[in-house]
């Protein structure tokens, strides 16, 4: 059994209550340890510790803060195995994908920032007419939360974290409590890349104590959330009339366009990806697709031969493709929306049933699932189903498919996939959507702005936007 503690002031600890809860393996069902079921008490606790390691972390030198971040990036890197199969383990992700993108992604998140902060700049304004000089000061806020979901554990939780503490802010964090080990991991590296004590501080529990606790407390003083949309305005409603800082990073129901025009073996290939990587549960799953009515036909029978040879199986194995769900009860809630679709007159073209491995029958396993619906205002086009399902349908032409792109409640990221340059000018422009991909998918360059509109949040992470972000600008007006 693995016994998860919190981080606290640089030690491993007990909840103070002495509750814990139970942790699945999602390959197999099985309880396989615990995790603090942590109380106001031990969010206190680590705030406590974190503001007493401010006055001396915010001054220490950027080169100091730079060096050390890096140094736990590289000892991420050095434990990258271990850190995969944690990840594996917890989430149900194939281990060759947590090898492949979450470990590493998580290891970039503390060299980019740790580089970034020695190259972080703020600006001065020299007034004219007047002999004033005004220049802006970007000073860490304090301390500050980080809240994260499941899907992409590590690799979520430090693209927050590392940008927190490179511009100088002490941290209490929280894990999803569905996928807590890595970020229990992560201590002990922290500990051995000499980051001081309580700069860091990990706490462990449920959404609605242990992250409301973060959330409600008085002296925290900015939240950085990544996670559902429901759950983010519930954040901003308790954080709003204290005026926190906020960074809501939400849901979304992503559009994928395909035009005729395309290269059409890469968009099949990067559409089955973009459709069931990390079985899809990733915010920027295409998981409406449009295609011309053109290649419709043509689409269909290639694209379900390709969904059909994904190999559903064990995480650990080499050639699987699709791992398990999360838990069980995301299980449920995604074969829910298979039933929905029917109901709503659907049509299943493949998938669309529960998996059983042999060996490991009691694991969450769905099959990579297409739907073929008959208009984009059926429930399993507008709500987020966040598992391997995604739907298909035609569309005429250009505004046809941007009416209908646009038509839903999100607003996080759209691919499209044309060679027309005046088409890609005005899809791109008039796509509602903080990221557009054009002939790509997950393509990302940590540099830039990444977050969504309307109900996929306010706020953008990302390069100088995240250190913007984690920093206060005063600004100092100079007469002379
Ligand atoms: P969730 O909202 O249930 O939980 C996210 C985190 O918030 C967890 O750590 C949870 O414990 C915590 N939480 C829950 N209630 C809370 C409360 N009252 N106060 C403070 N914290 C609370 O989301 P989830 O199920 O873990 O993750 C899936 C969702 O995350 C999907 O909607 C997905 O689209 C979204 N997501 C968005 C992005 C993005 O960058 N926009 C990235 C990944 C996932």
């Amino acid at each position: 059994m693995t016994t998860i503690k919190n981080y606290i002031n640089g030690d491993f600890q007990n909840p103070i209550k002495g509750n814990w809860i139970d942790n699945y393996n999602p390959s197999n069902g099985e309880i396989y340890g615990q995790l603090p079921d942590s109380t106001k008490e031990d969010v206190e606790n680590a705030y406590i510790a974190a503001k007493s390691a401010f006055p001396s972390w915010s001054q220490t030198s950027l080169e100091e803060r730079s060096r050390i971040l890096i140094k736990i990036s590289e000892l991420l890197e050095t434990n990258l195995q271990r850190f995969a199969e944690a990840e594996s383990k917890d989430n149900g992700k194939p281990v060759s994908l947590a090898k492949a993108v979450d470990i590493p992604r998580a290891a970039s998140n503390f060299r980019f920032f740790g580089n970034a902060i020695t190259q972080f700049a703020s600006e001065s304004h020299e007034s004219i007419g007047q002999q004033a000089v005004n220049y802006t000061l970007r000073q860490p806020i304090g301390v500050v939360g980080c809240i994260s979901p499941w899907n992409l554990p590590l690799y979520l939780f430090t693209w927050k974290i590392a940008p927190a503490l490179a511009a100088g802010n002490c941290v209490v964090a929280k894990p999803s409590e569905v996928t807590p080990l890595t970020a229990f991991l992560l201590g002990d590296i922290c500990n051995e890349a000499g980051l001081p004590k309580g700069v860091l501080n990990i706490v462990h529990g449920l959404g609605e104590s242990t992250g409301q606790a973060i959330v409600e407390h008085p002296d925290i003083k900015a939240i950085s959330f990544t996670g559902g949309t429901t759950t983010g305005a519930h954040i901003a409603r308790v954080a709003a009339p204290m005026f926190k800082k906020l960074s809501l990073e939400l849901g979304g129901k992503n559009p994928n366009i395909i035009f005729a025009d395309c290269d059409y073996e890469e968009m099949l290939s990067t559409t089955v990806r973009s459709s069931f990587a990390n079985q899809g549960q990733i915010c920027l799953c295409g998981s409406r697709i449009f295609i011309e009515a053109s290649i419709y036909e043509k689409f269909k029978t290639d694209f379900i031969k390709k969904v059909k040879a994904l190999k559903v199986g064990h995480p650990s194995e080499s050639d699987t493709n699709i791992g398990a769900l999360v838990s069980k009860s995301h299980l449920d809630k995604v074969k829910e929306y298979i039933q929905i679709a029917k109901d709503e007159n659907g049509i299943v073209l493949c998938g669309g049933n529960e998996v059983k491995v042999k060996g490991y029958e009691n694991g969450y396993y769905l099959e990579p699932t297409v739907i073929e619906v008959q208009s984009n205002d059926c429930r399993v086009n507008q709500e987020e189903i966040f598992g391997p399902v995604v739907t298909m349908m035609p569309f005429q032409n250009e505004d046809d498919v941007l009416k209908m792109a646009n038509k839903v409640k999100y607003g996080l990221s759209a691919t499209l996939w044309t060679n027309n340059l005046k088409r890609t000018m005005h899809l791109t422009n008039q796509l509602q959507a903080g990221i557009v991909w054009v002939n790509t998918w997950m393509l990302r360059d940590l540099r830039t702005p990444f977050g969504g509109v309307k109900a996929s949040g306010v706020g953008r992470e990302g390069g100088f936007e995240a250190l913007r972000f984690f920093t206060e600008a005063k600004n100092v007006c100079i007469k002379y």
